[in-house]
């Protein structure tokens, strides 16, 4: 008999502007499809994914999505309660969501960290990468994702499904790092 598996149940929280495409990130992660137009609920939704992370360890894996919530900037308390990482999402084709950032990353680190006072860990996904040239848009995000403190940043496609599981795996992992 191997020992018995651990199981780490992690909340994450998925914020950034109106249309950047969180929803499309987490359809592409749990479901592995994607589509032109999502309905905007109202309210807030989640997805859940099992993942096997290694022999020892299953992760369940809760990506909440704000869904028509992004006009008001910011989440209230009880949506940041014991979430344990979170993902900022802009769209790297519109400035406006890119200046978002900080706001969101601000938001977060004010309204929630870990038990042990420590800031949860959060990554910047630059979206849409397959509408935009990458040599600039990848060495601006890394640098701006630097400047704000997050764990990593990457350029994702949700359409092309470029980065998008690696992207929540560094997550994953900063995760595990902090159980
Ligand atoms: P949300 O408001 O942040 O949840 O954004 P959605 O996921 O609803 O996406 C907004 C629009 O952008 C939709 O029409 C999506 O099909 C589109 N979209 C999302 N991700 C991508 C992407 O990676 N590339 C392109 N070209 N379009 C995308
Ligand atoms: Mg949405």
């Amino acid at each position: 008999m191997g020992s018995p598996q651990r199981e780490i149940l992690c909340k994450v929280l998925v914020v950034g502007d109106l249309g950047v495409g969180k929803t499309s990130i987490i359809q592409r992660y749990v479901h592995n499809v994607f589509s032109q137009c999502y309905r905007a609920t109202i309210g807030v939704d989640f997805a859940l994914k099992i993942v096997n992370w290694d022999l020892d360890t299953v992760v369940r894996l809760q990506l909440w999505d704000i869904a028509g919530q992004e006009r008001f900037g910011h989440m209230t308390r009880l949506y940041y309660r014991e979430a344990v990482g979170a993902v900022v999402v802009c769209d790297l084709g519109r400035v406006a969501t890119v200046e978002s950032v900080s706001r969101w990353k601000e938001d977060l680190d004010s309204k929630v960290c870990l038990q042990n006072g420590n800031p949860i860990p959060v990554i910047l996904l630059g979206n849409k990468c397959d509408q935009v040239p990458l040599g600039t848009s990848v060495s601006n995000l890394e640098q701006l994702g630097q400047e704000l403190g997050f764990s990593y940043s990457h350029v994702t496609s949700a359409k092309e499904n470029v980065n998008i599981d690696m992207a929540i795996s560094s997550l994953i992992k900063e995760i595990i790092a902090n159980d």
